[in-house]
């Protein structure tokens, strides 16, 4: 991707109202009043250190127009990721499916609509003023796989090297893996959803909660995860906002 096309893609995303998806100077970061309740309390020291001059834009140009691995030839748009790269709260799923990968956005099909209710609708029951453009949402691979299949082991971990600096970019202080494949990819534990969902585990040094994917939340004979997903995200909510 030459920087025309990186500016192009910057734009798209700017015009469709989401905050800036790369990082700012830090002076003028510094002259815009802190957000309500904890947002700025999002930094882990030892992240930012890690990784001091990384921001979304170098990754984004580094990723360019990928052919790293063969879910690139299928792909009509790369879906790099949306939200606010301050957030203390950072959602990551598996990978794109139709919708996303039309329009260049995570989560925005019929999952992605239920994720924005549970974000959104938690956050107002437990009196947290938070909409879903206030945290950061991605996955683990950018490109739709075909069929909407798992992310192969060797697509994952091409793909994954850009999730980590995304991630170390915005250090945020918590991280919510939705279903089995992205927690799997950011622990490298081996047990299903149902086993991880709920636990806290870290990824490099951040505390990481396993959340069911909303896509399994859609079947109508899981109710009840519904409901531990609801679990689920009032604790990391609490645990990030409080
Ligand atoms: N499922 C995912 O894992 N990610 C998306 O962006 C959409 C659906």
């Amino acid at each position: 991707m030459d920087s025309d096309q990186v500016r192009q893609y910057l734009e798209f995303y700017q015009d469709l109202g989401f905050r800036t998806l790369y990082r700012r100077p830090p002076a003028a970061r510094a002259a815009e009043p802190d957000p309500p309740g904890k947002l700025m309390d999002a930094s882990l020291e030892g992240q930012a250190k890690a990784c001091p001059t990384e921001n979304m834009l170098q990754i984004l140009e580094d990723i360019g127009d990928c052919r790293r691995c063969r879910l690139h030839a299928g792909r009509n748009k790369l879906v790099f990721g949306v939200g606010n790269e301050h957030s203390p709260l950072v959602f990551v799923g598996e990978g794109p499916g139709a919708d996303e990968d039309a329009q260049g956005i995570p989560f925005v099909g019929r999952a992605g609509q239920l994720l924005t209710q549970m974000i959104e609708g938690t956050a107002r029951k437990e009196g947290i003023p938070l909409k879903r453009e206030d945290v950061y949402i991605c996955n683990v691979v950018k490109c739709r796989p075909p069929e909407n299949r798992t992310p192969e082991p060797d697509e994952m971990e091409i793909c994954g090297q850009f999730l980590a600096r995304q991630l170390l970019a915005i250090s945020p202080k918590a991280i919510c893996a939705l279903g089995g494949t992205a927690a799997r990819a950011l622990t490298g534990h081996k047990e299903g959803v149902t086993k991880m969902r709920g636990r806290w585990f870290e990824w490099r040094k951040i505390p990481l909660l396993v959340t069911y994917h909303p896509s399994y939340l859609l079947r109508p004979y899981n109710q009840d995860a519904k409901r531990e997903a609801w679990e689920d995200l009032k604790k990391i909510l609490h645990f990030v906002y409080d």
